[in-house]
């Protein structure tokens, strides 16, 4: 391509809406442009760059024997009705009407419509296992779109969905993807983990996330080096502590802490610091709860009218839902963080998890928030975490406003709480696989492989006919790569204050060709043009700067973009017959003999 025929600005400036440094370089070096929040334009580099991503997953995919297919974008509400996610998917399931006010979605997943297809066209254990993939645009309405395309509305998905006679096949499916993706993400030369995943609302056996390694990743991964242990924190379970509780040694004792709601602000107030302390978290149950959680509810919604008189922070609506929810509480230590995703799990728990409104845990408690804690909670069920319980004379909230109780002890105190692993593992956590210490790694999740089992296949009646003749309800899996996010999240691991580096295989070309004062040198414009049709006669793909321009701004443009490899055509190099050669991420040029050139940069190319 001659860059002088080419219509896109690069920036200068680092463009102020862009918290990322790969949202920023996109931006920079001009692969998109926004069109509305978290929907991206991509311009001609950009595209390259998409293409060849797109390339390398198709080429994996294919090689595994999965079968390339085309779903549409809108999708019938009838589908999602069918599978029960049109009440089930909340506000990032984009509904739309068509002039007959029939209901649509725009995809955000295919999973409905795959099945749909499958249970028309499969009828025989013959025709299994089958894996169907395609790469087309997803609309989510995220909450916070945000990072360009990384976290984006409309974006690009590789999605695949393989149906399956058996548990085995399903297994055997999942372990080709695996492999795979493995090999995808290895040919586009990034840093990665597989690790384990959560399995969500679907539930469902094995599943496992593809985590591109950056520091500005969304996710937590807890590695361990020493067994090879990595899982996204969400799932990693923090193992209870080894040693026993200690035996009680002070008095249980009340002590003023106006104001003190933080743990801060109590350790500052007692004296104390965060591993000596619990916090109480305050979440809805389901009606049918554990414990004795559900059946407290009537007696509690007294409190909740009384309570709410005495104070002016309850509303009507506030009260009626501190009515009818049931209550549990949340005990950790106080240095440590509530695991959403494991605590929505627990019977008894919402799922969704949702904390209670400050209405209803002054109904349930007598005290504002901020001042709760596990003594005296009459009523309401109470989890520990394993080392909120290994704890003895702790400081925990007294349920009273501006109070603490300090010297705790489980068993003397209060009852013996139900033991749970709430909480995030931190680094220095022991591996759950037995081998050493773990450590937090940032990721960002560029696919996602699960074994779905048989939730859209039942829902949607999708059986094919055994051996024997008997209808057998297909199993499934799915499989999910995030393809426009790949080229930020390359970008995250493959950057410097320059610009960008791309990995050889997803780089938008091979070689910069830079011809220094070409517009007034023959001589370089001619060695410039021949050595264009030259490399791209060999099949290296060439951005030639033909533009009067200075080096500087040449140089400057070609660092941005992060073209790997760059050739440099100027009369003094010539005079010797020599061109002159630099790789992005070298500090110095080398000079090499102008009739080497195909030889010379093929061999650079790490494809
Ligand atoms: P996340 O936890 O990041 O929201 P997800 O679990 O919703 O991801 P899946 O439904 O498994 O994602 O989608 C498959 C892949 O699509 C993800 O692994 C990710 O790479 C990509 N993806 C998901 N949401 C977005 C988005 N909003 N913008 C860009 N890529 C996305
Ligand atoms: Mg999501």
């Amino acid at each position: 391509m001659l860059l002088s025929q080419y219509p896109i600005n690069t920036l200068k400036e680092t463009p102020s809406e862009a918290e990322v440094v790969s949202h920023q370089l996109m931006l920079r070096a001009g692969l998109i442009r926004r069109v509305a929040a978290g929907i991206y334009a991509w311009l001609p580099f950009g595209l390259r760059t998409l293409r060849k991503i797109e390339t390398i997953i198709r080429e994996e995919m294919d090689r595994a024997g999965a079968l390339e297919v085309l779903l549409p974008a809108i999708q019938p509400a009838e589908l999602w009705q069918e599978s029960g996610r049109w009440g089930e998917y909340g506000p990032e399931l984009q509904r739309l009407k068509d002039r007959h006010e029939r209901d649509f979605v725009v995809g955000p997943t295919h999973e409905e419509v795959i099945t749909d297809i499958a249970r028309r066209e499969l009828r025989s254990y013959r025709q299994l296992p089958v894996n169907f993939y395609q790469i087309q645009l997803k609309f989510r309405d995220e909450v916070r779109p945000r990072f360009g395309v990384m976290r984006a509305r409309e974006f690009i998905m590789k999605d695949a969905y393989s149906f399956h006679l058996d548990a085995a096949s399903l297994a055997a499916g999942y372990d080709a993807m695996r492999v795979a993706y493995t090999k995808m993400f290895q040919r586009m030369r990034l840093d990665f983990r597989v690790v384990q995943a959560d399995t969500g609302a679907i539930g469902g056996n094995a599943s496992e996330e593809f985590q591109v390694l950056a520091s500005s990743g969304e996710d937590a991964i807890a590695v361990s080096d020493a067994d090879g242990y990595a899982a996204n924190v969400e799932l990693a379970p923090a193992l209870p502590p080894t040693t026993p509780r200690p035996a009680p040694r002070e008095p249980l004792e009340r002590i003023a802490t106006p104001g003190a709601r933080t743990i801060e602000q109590v350790c500052a107030a007692v004296g104390v610091t965060p591993e000596r302390c619990v916090k109480t978290l305050i979440v809805a149950g389901t009606a049918a709860g554990a414990g004795g959680a559900g059946a407290t509810g009537p007696a509690r919604a007294a409190d909740a009218a009384g309570t709410a008189g005495a104070t002016d922070t309850a509303g009507a609506a506030d009260i009626a839902s501190a009515r009818a929810t049931p209550l549990v509480a949340l005990v950790l230590r106080g240095d440590h963080e509530l695991n959403a995703v494991k605590a929505q799990k627990l019977p008894g728990v919402a799922n969704p998890l949702r904390f209670a409104l400050p209405a209803e845990i002054e109904a349930a408690t007598g005290s504002p928030p901020g001042f709760i804690g596990p003594r005296g909670l009459a009523g309401v069920t109470i989890y520990a975490d394993h080392a909120a319980l290994a704890l003895a004379d702790f400081v925990c909230g007294a349920n009273e406003r501006d109070a603490h109780l300090r010297g705790v002890n489980w068993g003397r105190d209060l009852p013996e709480p139900l033991a749970a692993d709430l909480r995030n593992v931190i680094s220095g956590d022991p591996s759950p696989a037995g081998g050493g210490p773990l450590r937090i790694a940032r990721g960002i999740e560029v696919g996602h492989i699960f074994q779905l089992g048989r939730k859209y296949s039942e829902a949607l009646k999708a059986t094919v006919l055994d051996e024997a003749g008997n209808s057998v309800t297909m199993l499934m899996g799915c499989y999910g790569i995030g393809v426009t996010r790949i080229a930020a999240a390359a970008i995250e691991q493959n950057h410097d204050e320059r610009g960008i580096i791309w990995p050889d295989p997803i780089a938008p070309f091979h070689v910069v060709l830079v011809p220094l004062n070409l517009q007034k040198s023959p001589q370089v414009r001619a060695v410039a043009d021949a050595l264009y049709q030259e490399l791209q006669a060999a099949g290296i793909e060439v951005l030639y700067d033909d533009r009067d321009e200075r080096p500087g701004v040449k140089f400057a443009d070609a660092e941005l973009l992060g073209v790997g490899h760059r050739l440099v055509v100027s009369e003094r190099g010539l005079a010797a017959g020599a061109l002159e050669y630099r790789h992005r991420r070298a500090g110095a040029s080398e000079q090499f003999p102008r009739a080497a050139a195909v030889e010379f940069i093929r061999a650079r190319l790490q494809l």
